[in-house]
């Protein structure tokens, strides 16, 4: 099994915050349309399973369904991202997505993957490793549910 920390985190605020057992150290980066509008940039997320993961200010949480398998939240006092959580429809419901951004300590954390590569805006990029990058037509053929958002 790969290794796991707990870890602390939450939104620009605070009015919102989480802590989250076992957490991975490998995230994935995503360039999809969805997530480069959404967060601004590239969505830097790491997946665990929602029973891990306890909130503070739950209340102040706004979700939406963003596309047929998921929704994102975010705070609504400050417009951090939140989460992306897969809701069904053929996705594996139970895993929630934590933008690395909202964590308080994200060492030893590195790069698994890096997917929709070819929708990466030209003006920036990620130091190298050996990380896996699909383009849209790669992640497409993998994971079907994921070219629809
Ligand atoms: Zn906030
Ligand atoms: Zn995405």
């Amino acid at each position: 099994m790969a290794e796991t920390r707990d870890r602390t985190g939450g939104c620009s605020c605070g009015a919102v915050r989480f802590a989250a057992r076992d957490v991975p150290l490998a995230f994935g980066i995503c360039h999809c349309e969805t997530c480069r509008r959404w967060t601004g940039s590239a969505l830097l997320g790491v997946t665990v399973p929602e029973a891990n993961v306890t909130w503070q200010g739950a209340d102040r949480i706004a979700r939406r369904q963003s596309s047929s398998f998921a929704e994102r939240g975010w705070c609504r006092d400050c417009g951090s991202p939140l989460f992306f959580r897969f809701t069904g429809n053929g996705a594996p419901v139970g895993g929630i997505e934590l933008p690395i951004g909202l964590l308080d300590d994200t060492e030893g954390m590195f790069a698994h993957n890096e997917i929709f590569i070819d929708h990466k805006p030209a003006a920036f990029g990620f130091a190298e490793n050996d990380r896996q990058v699909l383009t849209r037509a790669e992640c497409a053929a993998r994971f079907p549910l994921l070219d629809k958002g």
